[in-house]
């Protein structure tokens, strides 16, 4: 099915850490999405040259109001705009929803084991989100370089936690908050093996983040015995370019 720009107007805008923001935006006829999808942005300079860049949905559908998370990205040209430039009533174009293969939906069998590396947190958020008010059993290892680089952190570090059966790990490669158990790395086997499932288990796998993240990620989960048909990989390198 080939996919239509539409209107997407800025609603609100929520900071989830010090360079990245939620964005809220109404569009209308939005044909609604699963969790996991993302959609494509694209920015119109007033000579005309654009911009076109990939996010992911960062909660599940409700009405014509989406929601992406946007990471200002340095030197970045339609990150910072989103993040800073970007005011409450304007409006960017927007095709969507993409991706048919990193989906989860909420009839589909657990246990599901996510896992993100900084701002791949996104898509699987809106499959966190996706499974509330169900049963289905979840893991998430997060990796971040710093406490203040969590994003969503009323939903997933407050307690009591706001999802009851999913259970969250943190990896912190920088520094860790005071009287963490673990010191600052990059992820390990260790890791993917205690805040996974064991591969016995055989869960459903969604992996997020920048390039060589995903892929370390990846390559623990089938060196642990995982099946690599049920390890879903997403990057979020760089996309789109100038048209
Ligand atoms: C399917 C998909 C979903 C995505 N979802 C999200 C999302 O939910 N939230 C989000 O913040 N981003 C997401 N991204 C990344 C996003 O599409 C852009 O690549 C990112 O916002 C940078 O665009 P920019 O125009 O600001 O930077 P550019 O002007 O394109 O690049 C500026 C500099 O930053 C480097 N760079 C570009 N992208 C990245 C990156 N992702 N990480 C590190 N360095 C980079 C470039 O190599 C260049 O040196 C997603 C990407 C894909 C493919």
């Amino acid at each position: 099915m080939r996919l239509t720009w539409r209107t997407a107007t800025l609603l609100a805008r929520r900071a989830e850490t010090a360079t990245a923001q939620t964005l809220v935006l109404e569009v209308a006829g939005w044909p609604g999405h699963l969790a996991g999808q993302h959609v494509d942005l694209r920015l119109t300079a007033p000579d005309g040259y654009q911009a076109v860049r990939s996010y992911s949905l960062a909660a599940p559908a409700a009405g014509d109001r989406i929601e992406l998370t946007v990471q200002r990205v340095r030197g970045g040209e339609v990150s910072a705009y989103l993040t800073d430039g970007f005011a409450v009533g304007d409006a960017v174009e927007l095709r969507g929803p993409a991706g048919a293969w990193f989906v989860w939906r909420p009839a589909d069998p657990g246990p599901v084991l996510l896992v993100a590396g900084g701002a791949g947190i996104v898509p699987l958020m809106a499959m966190i989100r996706a499974r509330r008010g169900r049963q289905t059993p979840f893991r998430l290892i997060y990796s971040v370089r710093e406490p203040a680089e969590v994003f969503y952190p009323g939903e997933l570090l407050q307690a009591p936690p706001v999802d009851r059966g999913l259970e969250a790990a943190f990896v912190y490669t920088r520094s860790a908050p005071p009287g963490f158990a673990r010191a600052p790395a990059r992820l390990a086997a260790a890791d993917v093996a205690d805040g996974g499932w064991p591969a016995a288990a055989e869960p459903s796998c969604f992996v997020c983040g920048p390039t060589g993240f995903v892929e370390r990620a990846a390559d623990l989960l089938v060196e642990l015995g995982h099946d690599p048909r049920r390890v879903k990989t997403e990057r979020f390198g760089p996309t789109g370019g100038a048209t």
